[in-house]
């Protein structure tokens, strides 16, 4: 037996989300069903629902920041139980076997796993994400909210938290470390929460002055209005660590030559167009640029763990069902302080 739950639906690329009934898997041996409380919206589903990044499955029902409770377990499953507080992020599956899975980095499953939604399970059936009341996952993906977080400031930490906590992990924020958080959106946001509580020295580089006052409050030390003539220029060599979350292309021999020598920038941010760089801007200080992919099981975990120890929770406004389509223009143009979160229990199918 198929389960069907309500869900915000994009027919086609692009379409207004329309609700109603939609079927999941029925409840597999190692599967959980989710009741689904909360679903934040991220950039990346606006990119995929409007075919930013390419073709797209359609119907889709987007949503990889889910937070809820297990409302019931597979014969076999082990790790959750009926009533716990549960987070599923961009992935439901991997093959579990493959040296990626086993090293805790199911983000590059070497047989791919199943992403969240605009995906297809293992059974070849589409996925469906959290922009609904229910979804089904395999236990594994499902990850511990712990009692510190209340489950709407913690549904956005699925994506844009452990997004920017794995960079942040990876090139050595902390005490010590100037780190540039470039876009104070969705991601930008968590990551300069992150990197204050980290400990390292944070700059957000924004594209006007209109978000100061919030970056001081979210832990910011500095403020670099971008938009302004010269500040990029003003500010070379000056930082570590950039974590750069713009959804659009920008000028990256500029932004390199913020870093210090041997600086990593590091690009989550995915615009559909191409960066265009120049040799020298890299191998002048031997900087490193890289990019990054969401983050493992085990490190989105521990970034929970993280975040309810340091009181830290995403800043969200919380909307209904119906107000979705007006939501993303306003992601889009980078209007939202900071993360729309979806009230699930709003959706009817009618
Ligand atoms: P968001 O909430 O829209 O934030 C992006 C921020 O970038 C905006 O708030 C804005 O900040 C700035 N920005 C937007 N357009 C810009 C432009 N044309 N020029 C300069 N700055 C601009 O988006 P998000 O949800 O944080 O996602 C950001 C990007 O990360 C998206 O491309 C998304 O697909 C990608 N993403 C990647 C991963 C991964 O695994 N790598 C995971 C999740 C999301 P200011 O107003 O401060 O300038
Ligand atoms: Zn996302």
């Amino acid at each position: 037996m198929s389960i069907k739950t309500s869900a915000l639906v994009a027919e086609t690329a692009g379409a207004p989300f329309v609700q109603r009934t939609i079927e999941h898997r029925e409840l597999g041996e190692f599967d959980i069903l989710i009741d689904i409380a909360f679903a934040g919206i991220c950039h990346s589903d606006i990119h995929q629902v409007r075919e930013e990044w390419g073709r797209a499955i359609f119907p889709m029902v987007p949503g990889h920041e889910i937070a809820g409770t297990v409302a019931a377990v597979g014969s076999a499953v082990t790790r959750h139980r009926v009533g716990d507080r549960v987070g599923v992020g961009c992935m439901v599956d991997s093959c579990g076997d493959c040296e990626q899975c086993k090293d805790g980095q199911e983000q590059f499953c070497d047989n791919g796993n199943v992403m969240t939604y605009n995906g297809r399970g293992y059974d070849g059936n589409p996925t469906y994400g959290g922009y609904a009341q229910q979804v089904v996952v395999s236990e594994r993906f499902g990850v511990r909210i712990p009692d510190g977080i209340s489950l709407d400031e913690a549904a956005p930490l699925l994506c844009a938290g452990i997004t920017v906590w794995t960079p942040l992990k990876r090139w050595g924020a902390g005490p010590g470390t100037k780190v540039g958080v470039v876009g104070l959106g969705g991601l930008g946001h968590m990551a300069v929460k992150l990197a204050a509580a980290l400990g390292a020295e944070v700059t957000v580089l924004s594209r006007s002055d209109a978000k100061a006052g919030d970056a001081a409050e979210l832990g910011a030390d500095k403020f670099i209005a971008t938009g302004e003539k010269g500040a990029l220029r003003k500010n070379t060599r000056t930082l570590d660590l950039i974590i750069n979350t713009v959804s659009a292309a920008l000028p990256m021999n500029d932004y390199l030559g913020l870093l210090k020598p041997q600086g990593a920038l590091v690009n989550v941010g995915i615009p559909s167009e191409n960066y265009d760089i120049a040799p020298f801007a890299v191998v002048g200080g031997s900087k490193v640029l890289a990019g990054s992919n969401i983050g493992g099981i085990p490190a989105t975990q521990e970034m929970l763990d993280f975040c309810a120890e340091h009181g830290i929770g995403a800043t969200i406004e919380t909307i209904s069902a119906d107000e979705v389509d007006a939501a993303y223009e306003r992601v889009v143009a980078g209007d939202v302080r900071y993360r729309v979160v979806i009230d699930t229990s709003t959706i009817n199918a009618g």
